[in-house]
């Protein structure tokens, strides 16, 4: 059985208490392998790697930092089809998703904020001829970077990639969940030219490795993306040793469709945000709201559309593949069963789908659309992170923007309608990070990504991340 390692200070090793944790494919529901069950002792392995290899990676400049990072995307897309694989077979996800979304973002990570770096300035204040203020960026050190199982390789290197850039070492946790494409990409750090230390890689459990890590005295700067409540625990731990944080959590993001929205688009974007990826994307729209008029038109092909959606195996080109874990499956399963406790009416999907052969034990479910639950239910509230849909009738803009409004996330919104002064009311009232209108996840790298809310603190992308990972200086120099 294939046993991934830990990537520290250029080497591949076992934990250090040489335990080790089952890795399943949610396709089979079978062990496939094996990672690594570190714990404080590894990460503070890491740590001093990192710290030892900060003066010289920092020492190389933006430029030398650009080349080498450059030639590792370089790499990584000479081994586009086998993070493909992986990163299917180890999260259940459709092989066409990961081909088309998550594991060209890899290279591109790089790539981005690689060039971003060279163009990264910072402000010059003067002060009527008396003095004149100049402010420099500087890399922190040891980055902290903290990874969720949903878009695993994809949301690692998003943070490993503008560390590196602005001059800062990393260690870096996966999510245990989907741990083996984090392997292979320290498997091509190790052919790179980037020295060791610089990128290590430390598997193994939230509440053991990952706390290590945002405990560690040495780590001055976390970088965090997953849950809410994790969120909560790791800014309780980097608040008493005053560590820069960046915390991107869950979501419970509203679909809002006008009466005057362009019906097909709205219905087709829609369908999309519901179930990308299973439904298992924090920006993911897992409440629609339609206006009333159009209301029974949209409910009956949104249905229809959600019922033609095709669930299987992730090799071919199926809508949706399994969920990532049988908890997680479990999970949806109950939140399906209490939204049929508080009174909703499931219009289509609800159950477990076995397969014969090598998928019977997998982790599918059918896309879930639910009907008549009030906006405050539980089911509306909590974020379920899978294949379920609630759907809701409003009246006008106040109805529904206090509905959006009303649970405790704020990260993202999709508003449809033709009318662009609506547009632009709705999204100056709506709760939320980042607003979509008339879309659904068209990603910018360049714009601010982030929460509000319990959705998390901070801004992700472009210049924020780098600004995120250096410490801001000023020089005041009297003329
Ligand atoms: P999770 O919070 O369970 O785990 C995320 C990571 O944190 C994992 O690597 C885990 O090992 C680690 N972790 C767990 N407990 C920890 C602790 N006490 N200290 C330090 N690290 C710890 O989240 P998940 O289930 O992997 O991911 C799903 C969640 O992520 C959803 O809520 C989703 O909305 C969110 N998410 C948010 C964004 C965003 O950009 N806002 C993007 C993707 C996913």
């Amino acid at each position: 059985m294939k046993k991934i390692q830990n990537y520290i200070n250029g080497q591949f090793l076992s934990a250090l208490s040489k335990n080790y944790k089952n890795n399943s494919s949610p396709i089979t529901g079978k062990i496939y392998s094996k990672f690594p069950d570190s714990d404080h002792e590894d990460i503070d392995k890491a740590v001093m790697a990192a710290k030892k290899a900060f003066p010289k990676w920092k020492s190389l400049g933006k430029k030398g930092r650009y080349n080498l990072l450059m030639s590792l995307a370089d790499m990584l897309d000479e081994n586009f089809d086998k993070f493909v694989e992986a990163e299917s077979y180890d999260n259940g996800k459709p092989e066409w998703i990961a081909r088309s979304v998550d594991i060209p973002r890899v290279s591109e990570n790089f790539r981005f904020f690689a060039t971003a770096s060279l163009h990264f300035s910072s402000e010059c204040h003067e002060m009527d001829g008396k003095a004149f203020n100049y402010t420099i960026r500087e890399p922190i050190g040891v980055a902290g970077c903290i990874s969720p199982w949903n878009l695993p390789i994809y949301l690692l290197t998003w943070k490993i990639a503008p560390a590196l850039a602005a001059g800062n070492t990393v260690v870096a946790k996966p999510s245990e969940i989907t741990p083996m494409t984090a392997y292979l990409f320290s498997k091509i750090v190790h052919k790179s030219n980037i020295p060791k230390g610089v990128i290590n890689i430390v598997h193994g459990l939230g509440e053991k490795a990952g706390e290590a890590l945002t405990k560690h005295p040495d780590v001055p700067v976390i970088s965090f993306t997953g849950g809410s409540n994790t969120g909560k625990k790791i800014n309780i731990n980097c608040a008493s040793l005053f560590k820069k944080l960046s915390l991107e959590l869950g979501g419970k993001n509203p679909s809002i469709i006008f009466n005057d929205a362009n019906f097909n688009e709205a219905l087709n974007i829609s369908l999309k945000s519901a179930f990308s990826n299973q439904g298992q994307i924090c920006l993911c729209g897992s409440r629609i709201f339609v206006q009333s008029k159009i209301y029974n038109k949209f409910k009956t092909a949104f249905v229809e559309k959600t019922k033609k959606l095709t669930v299987g195996n992730p090799k071919n080109k199926v809508d949706l593949g399994a969920i990532v874990s049988k908890a997680h499956m479990n999970k949806i399963i109950n939140y399906i069963q209490l939204a049929q406790d508080e009174g909703g009416t499931i219009l289509t999907g609800g159950n477990r789908i076995r397969f014969e052969g090598d998928l019977r034990e997998g982790y599918f479910i059918e896309p879930t659309v639910i009907e008549n639950l009030d906006y405050k239910c539980i089911v509306n509230q909590e974020e379920i992170f899978g294949p379920v849909v609630t759907i809701m009738p409003f009246e006008n803009e106040d109805d529904v923007i206090k509905m959006a409004n009303a649970t405790k996330y704020g990260l993202s919104a999709s508003i449809f309608t033709s009318n662009v002064s609506k547009a632009h009311r709705m999204s100056s009232k709506i709760n939320s990070g980042i607003i979509w209108i008339n879309s659904w996840m068209m990603r910018d790298l360049r714009i601010p990504f982030g929460g509000m809310k319990d959705s998390g603190i901070g801004r992700e992308g472009g210049f924020n991340s780098l600004r995120f990972f250096t410490e801001t200086k000023n020089i005041c120099v009297k003329i």
